[in-house]
Order: structure tokens, then C-alpha cells, then sequence
């Protein structure tokens, strides 16, 4: 799931291209795509953007008028930049939105098809998308321990929670973790002062570097090969592999469809944590899926 980083990335990418620029037409190939229908979809076309933005993990384009074009990729969910018309593709494809010099696409891989597009009227429209999580990188010290330990969740799931912190998911609540030298399923509320201050500066210093990092190796180009498995990530999708820090292998916990890696030297004192045993703990207090997290309010607006 593109998270804060790579969301980033495509907005550096939109800033560039699109801001100033009429959007043309919208091309829908699957209609379970567009999630509203008042306004109607017809109604963005012809306006120009006046701006990007994140919400979330979500995109938005801000077009004259007080319209918002809002695109949550969810898991498998890439944009693409094609020339100017081209052709839907049949497979994978969900829309095409024209501009005079490009068409960007929105193709999602997963065989759910979760991603969702939203034509939203007015800043008030928009606040109903905002799922209320603190953005991480601009919160107070005081700010994040308030939303980190305003439920005692594990930290996994408090990290990756949209309405406890903006833009985190499965990917780089691995990478901060690992780098706050702390476990995944430790609980919240259980934390240190000193604890929460390491897990705040490791989500600054995360999140920072890998936007960062993605704006200097994408450079000019549009990103399209935006991935939740970068080869220079510590522990995320590196089960096996030796930890950076101190070479041991890397561990994973898998439920419900979700895999979560860390190290178990550095991050639980050695215990590698039996997916059977913290199985009850899980199901209590896990993301069961990243998905559902999301969605959660999406499906009451649903037409
Ligand atoms: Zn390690």
C-alpha cells in the first residue's frame, strides 16, 4: 500500500504535471471504482487543478470550482502516466484521466479490487475522507503520545491505524519499529516515556528518509514503479534475510493474510514470537487486514 512516502512521491509527480491543466475527461473501466455519484463524475471534466494533496493514504486533486478528485490506491492501486488518449487497458485498468499532454492511469494488480475513486464537493466533503489519524511528521511529541496511547493497542496496529496516525501502513510500521528497536505487539499503554519519545523520533526520521530517498531516485521521471518491498527497507519483506543491524535473520508474523517482519534480537530480546501463541493477542488486537482498517467508514458512504 503506497504509504506517506510514496504517496509523496506521486504528488511531487502531479505538482509537476498537472497543476495549471484542465482535466479533460475521465475514462471509467470498472464502475465499482467511483464511489459517489453526486456530484456526478462528468462534473470534474473541463476544470484545471489547482492543487495536490495527501489525506491519508488517499491522493487528491483540488480542481477550480470546489471539486476534489480523491484516489485511494489501498494495496495494489499504481498510477501511470501514458500518452495523451491511449487506449484502456483491459486488464487491471480502473480509469484513465485525460489531459491535453498525458493520461494518467489507475491500475490496481490485487485480485480484490479495493481501490476507490471519489468526486467530492467543498472542503466540508472532503473532511468526511480525513479519518481524524495526527500527521506524523508535523505532530508535537506531545501531539503523537496523545493519539499513540489513546487506546491500548498493540503497536503495530496503533501505527498503522488511520484515525491514531496519517499515512502509515503495513511497510514502514515495519521499518519504524525495527528502528525504534521496539515489538510489534507491545501495547501502547505498556510503553516508557523514553519508549514513546524513540518510536515518534524513528517515525520522523522514517518517513522522512524514505520520502526523501524516493524524490532522489525517482528524480524527474513519474513514479511508476512505486513498491512496498524497496531492497534497501531493514525488515519489511525480508523474511530470512539478515537484519542490517546485527545479522540475524529477520522473523515474521502471518495472520490474516498480512505479514509483519522484525527482528527479534533487536526488537523482542531474542524471543521469536510463535505465530500460534500471540494468536489470541492478534485476534483481539491486530489489523486484521490493512483493507479493512480502511475502509471502515468508505462502506457506509457507498451508494
Ligand atoms: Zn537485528
Amino acid at each position: 500500500m503506497p504509504e506517506l512516502p510514496e504517496i509523496s512521491a506521486y504528488l511531487r509527480a502531479f505538482e509537476d504535471r498537472i497543476v495549471g491543466r484542465a482535466l479533460q475527461r475521465v475514462r471509467l473501466r470498472s464502475p465499482s471504482f467511483l464511489r459517489t455519484f453526486d456530484p456526478p463524475l462528468s462534473s470534474v471534466e473541463g476544470r484545471v487543478v489547482g492543487g495536490v494533496r495527501r489525506l491519508g493514504k488517499r491522493v487528491v486533486w483540488a480542481l477550480e470550482g470546489d471539486l476534489f478528485v480523491v484516489v485511494h490506491l489501498m494495496v495494489t492501486g499504481r498510477f501511470h502516466r501514458r500518452a495523451p488518449g491511449v487506449a484502456l487497458p483491459k486488464k487491471h485498468a480502473h480509469a484513465a484521466f485525460d489531459f491535453d499532454d498525458a493520461t494518467y492511469l489507475v491500475t490496481e494488480r490485487g485480485k480484490q479490487k479495493k481501490a476507490s475513486l471519489h468526486v467530492v464537493a467543498g472542503e466540508a466533503g472532503l473532511a468526511d475522507h480525513d479519518r481524524g489519524g495526527v500527521e506524523p511528521l508535523t505532530a508535537t511529541l506531545e501531539e503523537f503520545v496523545t493519539a499513540v496511547t489513546s487506546e491500548n493497542r498493540t503497536l503495530k496496529r496503533a501505527l498503522t491505524d488511520p484515525r491514531i496516525l496519517s499515512g502509515i501502513g503495513n511497510a514502514h510500521s515495519d521499518e519504524i519499529l525495527h528502528a525504534a528497536g521496539l515489538s510489534p505487539v507491545q501495547r501502547t499503554r505498556n510503553l516508557t516515556p523514553e519508549q514513546l519519545s524513540r518510536l515518534r523520533d524513528a517515525t520522523v526520521t522514517n518517513l522522512d528518509e524514505w520520502t526523501r530517498r524516493l524524490a532522489d531516485e525517482i528524480g524527474d521521471r513519474f513514479p511508476e514503479k512505486i513498491t512496498a518491498f524497496h531492497p534497501a527497507m531493514a525488515v519489511h519483506g525480508r523474511y530470512g534475510e539478515p537484519c542490517p543491524v546485527c545479522g540475524d535473520p529477520i522473523q515474521r508474523i502471518v495472520y490474516a493474510s498480512r505479514e509483519t517482519n522484525y527482528c527479534a534480537t533487536c526488537q523482542t530480546e531474542g524471543r521469536v514470537l510463535a505465530d500460534r501463541a500471540i494468536s489470541r493477542l492478534l485476534r483481539e488486537d491486530w489489523p486484521r487486514t490493512l483493507e479493512e482498517l480502511e475502509e471502515h467508514r468508505e462502506s457506509r458512504r457507498r451508494p
